[in-house]
């Protein structure tokens, strides 16, 4: 911002006190002229550049889990998630060529950064051995990413560093998987032993009520054949 590139006009004169005094009017004019001549530079926004924009910053973004150690987790969402970060309606155009979502039904595994336009793979992130593109460093070479000779996606899918990637992971997944049906099956046994308990319970309780009913009946029977003994006696 240029002090020149104030927009003093007379009109501004104007709002200046009437009281004011021809002097001070003359010094304030001054003032104004010298700094409308000096051209000086505020160094208004000079801290731009060094404040990162907030368009740069989203936690969300898949680029993220590229940076830092994972937890347990984190690795889970990485390998189960397949959306990061903010929505993107379409996807930038680099060398008139861009990034598919279709890519990702034949390439499971693949991971977009919407910060970087670049994309990783997911089993790599997460258990890929030292640094590499798809692990730390995102592709972004659209033009060769499929393709029957120079396609980057199926060369990397059958590489080593790939494929021990996805054993860890599918293990990983299986185990997570396999820890949360038992404890399924656990509340499940429980409440089914409870069940039976609370059956058994009340069927003795029915047998109890049952059995009391039937003794009535049978002291009723008893009672209503001395009657008509005693009255057989009697008459
Ligand atoms: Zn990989």
């Amino acid at each position: 911002m240029l002090f020149s590139d104030l927009d003093i006009d007379e009109e501004m004169w104007a709002t200046i006190p009437k009281e004011s005094t021809e002097c001070q009017d003359w010094e304030i004019r001054q003032n104004v002229h010298q700094s409308k001549i000096s051209n000086i530079e505020v160094p208004v926004h000079s801290l731009a550049s060094e404040i990162p924009s907030s368009s740069n910053i989203d936690p969300d973004d898949f680029s993220n889990y590229t940076k830092k150690s994972l937890s347990e987790n984190e690795i889970i969402q990485i390998l189960s998630s397949r959306d990061f970060g903010k929505e993107i309606s379409a996807y930038p155009t680099t060398k008139a060529r861009k990034y598919s979502k279709e890519w990702e039904k034949r390439y499971s595994w693949l991971r977009y950064s919407v910060l970087e336009d670049a994309s990783y793979c997911s089993y790599c992130v997460s258990f890929g051995q030292g640094d590499g593109l798809f692990k730390t460093k995102g592709f972004s070479d659209w033009k060769n990413a499929v393709g029957e000779k120079r396609g980057t996606f199926k060369i990397h899918e059958i590489s080593k560093m790939h494929t021990e990637a996805m054993e860890k992971s599918e293990n990983l997944l299986s185990v997570s998987q396999g820890e949360k049906a038992n404890i399924y099956s656990s509340i499940s046994k429980a409440y089914e032993d409870k069940v039976s308990y609370n059956r058994k319970v009340l069927l003795s309780i029915i047998d109890v009520i049952i059995g009391t009913k039937n003794l009535r009946k049978k002291m009723e029977t008893l009672g209503f054949l001395l009657i008509g003994k005693l009255k057989l006696m009697s008459s």
